[in-house]
């Protein structure tokens, strides 16, 4: 582990002792502490005022028991957690995950990611988190919805349009915002558009949202490629996970001329040669729900494999769209062995340090999710926006909006990285550049 400044390294003791055994959280605390020597240097008030100390500390958390009952009327119990960790820029904002892996570690490195991206879209949303242990795989569309609704039951007092706006994440999409929406809408009775993004067209959603996170992903690699004076035409690229993030970025990586081999999930990957076929994917995945191995039964010299790890299949761009902790230093050392010159990740936290530090050090230019994957936040901030006037914009026009935040956060990356003389370092230039929109708001609303 890289050592840290004096101060934030006691800033980091402060973090580990308060949170005993959130390995994930400490993680991502570390990796942004990493980058913010040079800023407390240069800034002391941000130490005075203690302004890293409070922000590694939720503004609040909320744990609470999520009860309902299964198809065969058994009792189940989940646990349920929102936490709102700052709302220094605006409301809290970030999405909720439904995956069995959840606990508080989780939702704490989530939401205290969610922070700095937001920070970093430019928009005035502060960051926040929530989710569930409950296991949305194998459950009936019946059982989905009474889960949700026993979610909301208990998160309805917490949110609001001024309060706190959660989205989407794992095992949360479209579907599951419909049946959090309603429950919202028949305990409060209001119809609050505001309250949460990710909503379906037809009912206050935003075009785009949808596939925002993986277009954006897209168009931040596409920004570095532009930087080189290069292009996606002809790139082999490997993009794990076959979720939304994942899908969505397939479809822009190949309407900008690129061949995606390779896609999976947590069963294994399928590799095609000639190209994921996109269509065949979405059906797979969208409408079936089924694993992905059944596009290797249904598509003609496609293989599936589950013994080994996506990265050794060979590719000039990497995007890691699965989940935190997917891709660790062998996996690095085998990308940097084949040549791929570009990592840009999907997901939230899918490279590990070692990882991170292996890219470096192989020349491999890598672009952190807080800035890569902001397109989906920014789009749900595009969707509030579009509430708030009780208006509906078109796909291009929400399209461009996107494009050109993605590439207001890319510049503003490169010219923080240059600023404070880590040129072309976009880890350091997106913690830095995030932090210190939020540590000056913090500055100016007093302790
Ligand atoms: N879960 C997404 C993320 O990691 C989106 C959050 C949102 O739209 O609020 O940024």
């Amino acid at each position: 582990m890289v050592s840290l400044h004096e101060k934030l390294g006691k800033v980091y003791d402060e973090v580990l002792h308060r949170n005993p055994g959130e390995t994930e959280f400490h993680q991502a605390v570390h990796e942004v502490l990493e980058s913010l020597g040079p800023v407390v240097t240069k800034h002391p008030a941000y130490t005075d005022a203690a302004v890293i100390r409070r922000l590694c500390e939720p503004e609040r958390q909320i744990i609470f028991r999520v009860p309902w009952v299964d198809d065969q009327g058994h009792v189940q119990i989940n646990r349920g957690f929102r936490v709102e960790f700052n709302s220094a820029l605006g409301p809290f904002k970030g999405g909720l995950r439904f995956h069995p892996s959840v606990y508080l570690g989780i939702v704490k490195f989530l939401g205290f990611e969610q922070i700095f991206k937001n920070s970093l879209t430019g928009m005035p949303i502060g960051g926040g988190k929530g989710g569930s242990d409950f296991d949305p795989k194998g459950r009936s569309d019946g059982e989905i919805m009474r889960f949700c609704q026993a979610f909301m039951t208990e998160l309805y007092r917490h949110i609001g349009e001024y309060t706190d706006v959660p989205a989407g994440d794992i095992g949360v999409g479209g579907r599951e915002i419909g049946f959090l929406f309603g429950q919202y809408k028949r305990i409060t009775n209001r119809y609050e558009s505001g309250v949460l993004t990710g909503k379906g067209i037809t009912w206050g959603g935003s075009l785009v949202r949808t596939e925002a996170t993986g277009y954006g992903t897209v168009f931040f690699a596409g920004e570095i490629l532009r930087t080189r004076g290069d292009s996606f035409d002809g790139k082999r690229v490997v993009v794990s996970g076959s979720g939304n993030v994942a899908t969505y970025a397939i479809e822009k990586l190949q309407q900008l001329g690129a061949t995606v081999v390779a896609c999976s999930d947590s069963s294994g990957y399928v590799v095609d040669e000639k190209g994921i076929d996109l269509d065949l994917l979405k059906d797979i995945k969208e409408v079936r729900r089924a694993r992905i191995s059944e596009y290797a039964d249904q598509r003609d010299g496609a293989r599936f494999v589950n013994d080994s790890s996506i990265w050794n299949v060979p590719c000039d761009i990497a995007l890691p769209c699965a989940t935190q902790n997917e891709l660790d230093e062998a996996d690095a050392k085998t990308l940097a062995g084949h040549g791929c010159t570009i990592v840009a990740e999907g997901a939230n936290m899918p490279c590990t340090p070692e990882a991170i530090r292996l890219f470096g050090e192989a020349g491999i230019v890598f672009a952190p999710g807080k800035a890569a994957n902001a397109g989906g936040v920014a789009t749900s901030a595009l969707e509030m926006q579009q509430n708030a006037s009780r208006d509906r914009w078109s796909f291009e026009y929400t399209e461009d909006r996107l494009a050109e935040t993605m590439r207001g956060i890319h510049d503003r990356c490169l010219a923080t990285a240059d600023e404070y003389e880590a040129p072309g370092n976009y880890v350091a230039g997106a913690n830095i550049a995030g932090f210190t929109q939020v540590a000056d708001a913090m500055l100016a609303l007093g302790v």
